[in-house]
């Protein structure tokens, strides 16, 4: 083992979503930063891989992100004149749910509606569908005459891996130290501030440090890990004949839907973006299997692909057949009310949790990226982080 006692501005623990936006956002204001991942990111074994994310601008889990989703589409966009690389894919999306817009997504009850207000209060583009007209535009979806749609041409999806890998790329440019395969340990806050992290590699100093370790999160935080639950969710790509014909890009949107069934809440999908042989990935939001990161079973079984495929598929999502071409493992951790943390720990305040992002945090990552290094290097963000603060969850 080497060993080092070097000192940092801010050490970012975790580099998905939110770690390597955190850690480009650091490193772009010249803040003497550190990142550690103990995998080496972009990888398949956390929640931000799976090839495609929705992004929407008017956001059914609360109003109070759409602020996050518009200016991480933003920053996206100069990441890709940046990289050259194609991060943002505007498709349009469609947000499905009972014509009284009560249905539950995400634990959200009445998502359609909270859809509705927020695309008014923040004056986002779109149109509000009845089932009739909505099959009409978008053939492949077979929704029931007591079923409405909420359209936002703007939406889309971003591709997770290649955010995660430019923001890190971008981040090394900007001069971060970047530690791989790199397991941090433990943490010791000091009493004089400042903290100690000890990884496989070394021992290290920094002043503040920002814990984005997404499902691993109560390995360092276990009197909260009763506020976390992490639960095993499996994206399908179901195959189509036609898929480019059908689900093509230009054709079809990205699109939720509230189906408000006990075992999995919703359902949602994208277009095909592989062509014909590529499948048309779906998946349930389902939260009925808790796991541990670390042993969480990632095969998935015919039986299971039937079951998902006869109960949410079958009769709604006309074109696409029981077989997958393929299937991934993800994971989502979950608040008790399905908000993310973004916050100091009350008790040791150079400490900054950027995690649990309740199975809906990567549209809007850029932007808790910019606002983590905000707070980190001002004391405040300019965007409202007070709805996602720890002291909610009673100790
Ligand atoms: C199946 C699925 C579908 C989703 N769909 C959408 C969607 O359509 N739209 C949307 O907006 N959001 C969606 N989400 C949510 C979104 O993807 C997540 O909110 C986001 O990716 C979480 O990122 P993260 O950085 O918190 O976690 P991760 O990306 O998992 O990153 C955590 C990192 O911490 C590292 N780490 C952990 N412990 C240590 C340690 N001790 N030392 C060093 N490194 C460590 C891990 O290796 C990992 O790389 C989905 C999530 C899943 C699982």
């Amino acid at each position: 083992m080497a060993h080092s006692s070097a000192s940092y501005d801010v050490i970012v623990i975790g580099l998905g979503a939110m770690g390597a936006a955190t850690l480009y956002q650091l490193a772009q204001r010249k803040v003497r930063v550190r990142g550690f991942d103990q995998f080496t990111p972009p990888h398949a074994l956390g929640s931000s891989h799976g090839e495609t994310r929705i992004t929407r601008l008017a956001i059914g889990e609360g109003d109070c992100y759409s602020p996050f989703a518009i200016r991480s589409h933003e920053i996206w966009r100069d990441l890709e004149r940046m990289t050259n690389e194609r991060l943002l894919h505007i498709t349009g999306g469609l947000v499905i749910g009972n014509s009284d817009h009560s249905g539950r997504f995400h634990g959200k009850p009445s998502f359609l509606e909270t859809t509705i207000r927020a695309a008014k209060r923040w004056g986002i583009q779109h149109e509000i569908l009845d089932a009739q007209e909505t099959r009409r535009r978008f053939s492949q979806f077979l929704l029931s005459d007591s079923e409405g749609a909420y359209f936002e041409p703007e939406a889309g999806y971003v591709a997770p891996e290649a955010c995660v890998r430019a923001q890190v790329e971008a981040a090394r440019r900007y001069g971060a130290e970047i530690a791989l395969n790199d397991k941090v340990i433990e943490i010791q806050p000091r009493s004089s501030g400042g903290v100690t992290v000890r990884a496989d590699s070394g021992i290290y100093n920094a002043d503040q440090v920002v814990l984005a370790i997404g499902s691993w999160i109560s390995r360092f935080l276990p009197t909260y890990a009763r506020h976390f639950s992490i639960t095993r969710q499996v994206l399908y790509w179901f195959s189509c004949p036609q898929a480019s014909h059908r689900f093509g890009r230009g054709k079809s949107p990205v699109f939720l839907w509230a189906l408000g069934d006990e075992e999995a809440e919703g359902l949602y999908g994208f277009p095909a973006i592989d062509g014909d042989g590529g499948g048309v990935k779906i998946a349930p939001s389902k939260y009925d299997r808790e796991v541990d990161p670390d042993s969480v079973d990632r095969s998935v079984g015919l039986e299971e692909i039937e079951k998902v495929y006869n109960r949410y598929v079958r009769g709604r999502i006309q074109f696409v057949e029981p077989r997958c071409v393929k299937t991934a493992t993800c994971l989502y951790t979950t608040t008790p009310d399905s908000d993310f943390v973004i916050d100091r720990l009350p008790e040791t305040p150079q400490l900054v949790v950027v995690s649990p992002c309740s199975g809906h945090g990567f549209k809007h990552s850029a932007a808790i990226g910019e606002s983590v290094a905000e707070l980190v290097t001002t004391g405040s963000s300019s965007r409202d982080l007070r709805p996602f603060s720890l002291s909610r969850f009673s100790l």
